[in-house]
């Protein structure tokens, strides 16, 4: 097993002026990772992942597998399996003819290319479907022959474009259980890149999350839930508040900011940050983690409720407190409110947290 590195890695189109398409990423994925690209439309996942495939040579910047530099490397000298959203699979082919394919260019042929064939397909659980025709196969079932022939040629890394993209909401969900029960079992390195947050924060060890071309945070799915570095990453991943509160007084790692209603908080705060008093912080606050209470509790914000909604597993409220709107989740909302009632917010301080701009 190798690990990943991306140093510095920039990208320019030729006439695309002079926004970079990936703009400095510094990446270091640890062998046998699940490594995952986050972030929306046209933030420069994809050529990040095709130059780490070797499809692109970065503009400037070094990608290294383990100690060797393969920056320049054409993308058959680098060992990597890919798959890719439209599985890419040849349908006049058989199961067994597509998964085989990379082998045959890798002249391994007769019984040793039967074996692994065979192998690969017991891996993504499609054992004694190898004479099938790919049109004879679901969707689900074509992404998987895809996997497999991507494993078979044992690759030293695994690349994996939006490939559950193409399947519907419960195939994608059993899917991307699939891909990661064979990866742990392969123990391959492996980078997925999405634009789908909640696939992101289902299957990967890490994830960085990028926006115009620069990674904004690299983290565990839970340090970037509950740690957004900034204001993007706290609105991309799930939903946030994101609240302006005045600095009473700055430490460390720890700011003390006044709430509307004049109580104060200590909030945590990303070391190394530069706020000071009579700064305005940026607090983040997930929905969930907002309570409520009555509106006359002097403990709690007082504000009124300008929306509501009821999705099953919770009520969502929209709450306006002193001219901003917070959106609340509750799983219980006692006394069954309206649209135009009052209602008192509780900001747990151990919830909150500084976020950059
Ligand atoms: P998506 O989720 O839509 O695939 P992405 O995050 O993968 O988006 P990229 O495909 O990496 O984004 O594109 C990043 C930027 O680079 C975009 O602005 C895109 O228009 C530009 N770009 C990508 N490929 C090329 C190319 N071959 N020539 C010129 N510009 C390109």
């Amino acid at each position: 097993m190798i690990g990943v590195t991306l140093e510095s890695v920039s990208k320019r189109f030729p006439g695309t002026g002079d926004a970079a398409a990936v703009d400095g990423v510094d990446i270091s994925i640890d062998a046998g990772e699940f490594f995952t690209l986050l972030g929306p439309s046209g933030c420069g996942k994809t050529t990040t992942l095709r130059m780490v495939a070797g499809f692109y040579f970065p503009t400037s910047g070094r990608i290294r597998f383990g100690t060797e530099d393969v920056t320049r490397k054409p993308p058959n000298r680098r060992d990597t399996g890919m798959v890719f959203q439209n599985y890419a699979l040849f349908p006049h082919m058989s199961v067994a003819q597509n998964v085989g394919y990379g082998l045959k260019i890798r002249k391994v042929r007769g019984a040793e290319a039967r074996r692994r064939i065979a192998e690969a397909l017991e891996q993504v659980h499609l054992g004694g479907y190898g004479d099938r025709r790919i049109d004879q196969l679901s969707g689900g079932q074509q992404q998987r022959v895809a996997l497999a022939r991507a494993l078979v040629i044992r690759p030293r890394t695994l690349l994996l474009d939006e490939p559950l993209s193409n399947l519907d909401a419960k195939l994608r969900e059993e899917t991307r259980a699939e891909i990661r029960r064979i990866q742990r079992e392969a123990g391959i390195t492996s980078i997925y890149v999405t634009h789908d947050q909640a696939e992101a924060m289902a299957m990967s060890d890490r994830i960085a999350v990028m926006e115009a071309g620069r990674v904004q945070q690299i983290g565990t799915p839970q340090e970037i839930y509950h740690r957004p570095a900034n204001t993007f990453v706290a609105r991309f991943i799930g939903r946030s508040n994101v609240l302006s509160l005045p600095v009473l007084a700055a430490g460390a790692e720890s700011v003390d900011v006044r709430l509307p209603n004049g109580a104060s908080r200590t909030v945590a705060a990303p070391p190394g940050h530069d706020l000071a008093g009579s700064d305005t912080a940026l607090v983040s606050i997930r929905p969930e983690h907002i309570g409520l209470a009555a509106p006359d509790d002097p403990e709690a914000l007082p504000g009124r409720i300008t929306d509501l909604e009821f999705t099953g597993m919770a009520t969502n409220l929209t709450v306006e407190v002193s001219g901003q709107e917070l959106m609340v989740a509750a799983v219980e909302v006692p006394g069954g409110p309206a649209v135009g009632d009052r209602i008192g917010l509780r900001l747990p301080a151990a919830r909150m947290w500084v976020v950059r701009p």
